[in-house]
C-alpha cells in the first residue's frame, strides 16, 4: 500500500480517523493511535479516544460501585425487623419497615441484575 498524499511512499499505517494509507512524514500520532498530520483526522482521532475513554471510565466506576450489596443486605434486615414487628394488632410500624426494606432492596438489587445482564452479553460475544 502507497501513502496517500504522496504515491511514491510506502505507506508505514492507516489513519484511524479516514482509513487512507499515510508514510512515514505524514503520520501523526495521537492518543497512542496514528493518523493523518492535518486538524480535521487529528481532531478525529481525538474524538474516537474519547468516546472510548469514557465508556472505559463508565465501566469502571461501575466495577468500583459495590454498595448494592450493602442495599440487598439493609433490604433484607428492614424486612426481617419488619416481620418480627408483625403482631395480630396494630402493624403500620411493621409496614413502614418492609416498604423501606423493599426499597433499600430494589434499589440494591436493580443495578446488580443490570450488572449481571451486561455480563452475559459481553461474555456472549
Ligand atoms: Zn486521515
Ligand atoms: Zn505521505
Amino acid at each position: 500500500m502507497k501513502c496517500y498524499y504522496h504515491k511514491e511512499n510506502p505507506a508505514v499505517g492507516i489513519c484511524q480517523a479516514c482509513y487512507r494509507g499515510i508514510c512515514q512524514d505524514c503520520v501523526a500520532i495521537q492518543e497512542s493511535s496514528i493518523c493523518c498530520n492535518n486538524i480535521i483526522c487529528k481532531e478525529r482521532t481525538n474524538n474516537l479516544f474519547t468516546v472510548i475513554n469514557t465508556n472505559i471510565n463508565a465501566a469502571k466506576s461501575r466495577k468500583v460501585r459495590s454498595s448494592y450489596i450493602f442495599e440487598i443486605i439493609m433490604g433484607i434486615l428492614f424486612i426481617i425487623i419488619g416481620y418480627l414487628f408483625f403482631s395480630p394488632g396494630d402493624n403500620s410500624f411493621a409496614i413502614v419497615f418492609i416498604i423501606m426494606g423493599l426499597t433499600y432492596f430494589l434499589y440494591g438489587i436493580f443495578p446488580f441484575m443490570t450488572l449481571l445482564y451486561q455480563k452475559r452479553k459481553i461474555s456472549k460475544k
